[in-house]
């Protein structure tokens, strides 16, 4: 099955408004021309504006996380709600450092996925393990376990636009990059838990390969069978960095 390659800029704590906006510009003819579809997502404080300035363009905005409570008294938190509102097409959510640093579980996972879900956004639910757990042989069942837990209680059919994206939390940000093989491996995997969830729609669920994806490793670990795009951090932050991985999709 033809799945349309997703790539996805995560902006992180970085980035004023001004600065997203710049860059959004400038990926404007890239993503025009690219047959993927292009995803940026700016902090909270910058979906509104850099939502505006990809109006009209072939980029989509999202947000990095979002509450699983449309409104009320949680101070800090915006809701998937408020990010549709701002704009917002796609929302990252279980990302590693959430996880490591805010104490996300599996189970807040699956609130904020209802959360998403109910709002038409489509989620980009991050799982992967860390380099104890690969070497510990837990690869499987912890990649098992966050699917699982993520998508407990739902419907295929709710489902369907749903977006994975494997990282390895030993890739992000540290300069390492799953080889080729292992990427593979694991998007494969991951697919097959899928099958056993929703059956046939697993051929369709887009998973994106995530940790050090740069302009030069994009193109072979794009070329994977069951790898159908990348969610990048630092190489989304420039735009000749980020136009090269738009490119090899
Ligand atoms: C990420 O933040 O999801 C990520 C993969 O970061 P980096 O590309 O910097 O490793």
């Amino acid at each position: 099955m033809s799945r349309k390659p997703i790539i996805a800029g995560n902006w992180k704590l970085n980035l004023t408004v001004d600065e997203g906006v710049a860059l959004v510009q400038a990926l404007a003819a890239p993503a025009a021309a690219s047959k993927a579809e292009v995803v940026v997502c700016p902090t909270a404080l910058g979906v509104h504006a850099v939502a505006k300035a990809a109006a009209g363009t072939a980029i989509g905005v999202g947000g990095q996380n979002c509450h699983w409570e449309e409104k009320g008294a949680f101070t800090g938190e915006i809701s998937a709600s408020l990010l549709k509102a701002a704009g917002a097409k796609y929302v990252i959510l279980g990302h590693s450092e959430r996880r490591q640093f805010f104490a996300e579980t599996d189970e807040t996972v699956n609130k904020r996925l209802k959360a998403v879900l109910a709002q038409g956004l489509i989620p980009l639910v991050c799982i992967g393990e860390t380099l104890a757990e690969r070497d510990g042989g837990k690869l499987e069942e912890i990649l098992s376990r966050q699917v699982k837990g993520a998508l407990a209680g739902f419907t295929a059919a709710q489902l369907s636009t749903l977006v994975i994206a494997y990282e390895p939390v030993w890739a992000i940000g540290t300069g390492r990059t799953a080889s080729t093989q292992q990427a593979q491996d694991a998007h494969a995997f991951v697919r097959s838990v899928l099958r056993g969830i929703v059956g046939g729609l697993a051929d369709a669920v887009r998973i994106q390969y995530g940790g050090s994806v740069k302009a030069d490793n994009a193109k072979e670990l794009l070329s994977q069978p069951d790898v159908d795009g990348a969610l990048v951090g630092g190489a989304s932050l420039k735009a000749a960095d980020f136009t090269a991985i738009i490119a090899a999709a």
